[in-house]
């Protein structure tokens, strides 16, 4: 069925209505009717296939805005999304994001057929370490439990003792009963937990491994220093995967769903979110009121989605873009993050 106009100019002001504030874009890009009308047919179509297929997508924050907005079912972090996935019925489910979180789809809902809409779409962090790297590090710290990042590939999952997200990694590590933690892959989130868990008065051996998030990583506290001198009033708000200086600096240090709700409840004016852009435009859209200052960056990899790839993966996906999973692999991966759900708080 091809979109009337009528249809397309209603899908047009519905993408305009959401779209409206989004200000932080790549390239520069402005949201007005023009723009909402030259993507309308294509979200439209991808709408009403998405019935027939009997499929959801589900889209991380740091996708395309008209992904999250023209298409998603659901939008958020990778918790939230991994939630959604093992609830999900669906014969098919789109994940915009990165593959290792449509692999954590996978391993949660077997019997959906799970597609990325770019294989390319990796991620530095679940890419630094492999199921071989993490058997290595396992040897040489034999009685250590493995706590491994949702940022992980499922071959570690399947290797490690429990998931955590950046939401509850706190909670989960301190209340494990070992005293040695090998945490994978990121050693900044693993510097950060070292603080905290120091802070709480937690004794644990925090061992980390080397990976690293290229946006998070690159953000320091020069940057916060020069924005309070320019903006009094100003909040920082910053995610686990910064550095721990950068940590320390600011004013709040969260997963990205808590990141928008300490901006959503917050009096302040101004705010620096030391994350990724797609965040800030999720919270232009949906706290247009609050002023956020230049100082975002851009994933790489989460920028490769795109709508006319969402809609290729959805009519015919090609081998590479369905995710497949040995399956003894998958029901190892699958009892790490089982665990998680059991000792998380927000469950
Ligand atoms: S923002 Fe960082 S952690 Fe998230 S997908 Fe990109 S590289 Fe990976």
């Amino acid at each position: 069925m091809i979109a009337t106009d009528t249809a397309t100019e209603a899908e047009a002001e519905r993408l305009l209505r959401a779209l409206l504030h989004v200000d932080c874009e790549p390239g520069g890009r402005t949201w007005n009717y023009e723009t909402c009308r030259a993507i309308a047919p294509l979200t439209f179509e991808i709408n009403r296939i998405k019935k027939e297929k009997d499929a959801i997508i589900l889209a991380h924050s740091y996708v395309e805005p008209e992904i999250i907005y023209g298409v998603a079912d659901f939008r958020g972090d990778s918790y939230y999304l991994s939630l959604k996935a093992r609830e999900a019925r669906a014969k098919v489910i789109v994940f915009a994001g990165v593959v290792f979180m449509a692999e954590t789809a996978k391993i949660l809902s077997p019997e959906a057929t799970v597609v990325v809409p770019d294989r390319n779409s990796g991620c530095s962090l679940a890419d630094s370490l492999n199921g071989d790297g993490l058997r290595q590090l396992k040897a040489l710290y034999p009685d250590a439990t493995v706590v491994c990042y949702i940022n992980s590939t499922a071959d570690v999952k399947a290797e490690s003792d429990v998931c955590v997200t950046s939401g509850n990694v706190y909670h989960i590590v301190a209340n494990l009963p070992a005293k040695r933690i090998l945490f994978v892959p990121d050693r900044l989130m693993g510097q950060n937990l070292r603080d905290e868990l120091k802070r709480r008065g937690v004794q644990k051996e925090i061992i980390t491994s080397d990976g690293t998030c290229i946006v998070h990583d690159e953000f320091g506290p020069a940057d916060i220093a020069e924005a309070r001198g320019r903006y009094p009033g100003l909040k920082v708000v910053a995610h686990p995967e910064c550095t721990p200086e950068v940590a320390a600096a600011a004013d709040f240090v969260g997963s990205t769903g808590s990141m928008m709700k300490f901006v959503k409840t917050s009096a302040a004016p101004y705010y620096l979110m030391l994350t990724e852009c797609g965040l800030v435009g999720r919270l232009q859209v949906e706290a247009p009121e609050k002023v956020f200052i230049a100082g975002c960056r851009l994933c790489p990899y989460m920028k490769l989605n795109s709508l006319e790839k969402v809609r290729d993966a959805l009519i015919a996906p090609r081998p590479d873009q369905i995710i497949t999973l040995d399956e003894g692999l998958r029901l190892r991966a699958a009892r790490c993050i089982d665990r998680m759900f059991e000792l998380s708080p927000t469950i």
